[in-house]
């Protein structure tokens, strides 16, 4: 359980395996290892982080995770370091992020080749107002043979209300936050401060990029048109004294 005991340490709470009920299947046909898969795949909501109270607009992700051999492709601790810079680079437009549920996925999706394969994620199961994120094996380049890439957002084509964030395992800490600015509106940019400019570089380093003043004004009016048209529901409403700006 390393993973349940990095999350305690992240979280500095009682591991996620001592809060979980006791029955966790059919009893008696639950093994050991089954147990721990799903208080691990349990962990993609209860070990991540939470939307702050005094979030002005807090948005649910729907987690999918690819299981293959019947373990998750990558550890809740990864995802947790996602949507923590998530919601680091969206202070900035009063927006949170937090993992309301996750869904287990077969491993025939462990690799999204094509485009087709990326169309079919979540099709008859998708739901308006949260941001269906999928976390894969491998994700491939469909612009380039035999080339991967960590991360896209994506349209379905024969829906294109239909949208989602998909992960490749090899995602670093920022690519939810670089597909949600995708999500939130946002092209490529050539701004040095931006995590939406793909463009090596040394200046500013790493930790001071975020998102360019231009780009979160896009962002806020793509908040509030997707609030306004229920593409995104807020999650609870802000309670005490509005915050003073
Ligand atoms: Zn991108």
């Amino acid at each position: 359980m390393g993973a349940a005991i990095a999350l305690a340490a992240l979280l500095g709470s009682t591991p996620p395996v001592l809060a979980m009920p006791t029955t966790i299947g059919p009893i008696g046909t639950v093994t050991l290892v089954q147990a721990r898969v799903q208080l691990g795949m349990r962990a993609f909501v209860t070990g991540v982080p939470r939307c702050q109270a005094d979030a002005k607009l807090c948005f649910g992700l729907v987690v999918h995770v690819v299981e293959v051999d019947g373990a998750p492709v990558v550890d809740p601790v990864w995802f947790f370091a996602q949507v923590d810079a998530a919601n680091r680079l969206f202070d900035a437009i009063d927006v949170a992020f937090e993992s309301i549920e996750v869904r287990r996925e077969n491993a025939e999706r462990a690799h999204i080749a094509s485009r087709s394969d990326r169309d079919r994620l979540g099709r008859g199961e998708h739901d308006k107002g949260v941001v269906h994120v999928w976390i894969v094996r491998r994700l491939a380049d469909v612009d380039i043979d035999g080339a991967e890439i960590r991360g896209v957002h994506w349209r379905d084509r024969a829906d294109l209300s239909r949208r989602f964030v998909i992960l490749s395992s090899i995602a670093g800490d920022r690519t939810l936050a670089h597909e949600l600015g995708h999500f939130f509106g946002l092209p490529h940019s050539r701004y040095p401060v931006s995590i939406m400019n793909k463009t090596p570089r040394d200046d500013p380093p790493w930790e001071l990029r975020g998102f360019h003043r231009d780009e979160l004004s896009r962002m806020r009016r793509d908040r509030d048109e997707m609030v306004a048209d229920g593409t995104l529901v807020q999650r609870k409403q802000r309670r005490g004294r509005p915050r003073r700006r």
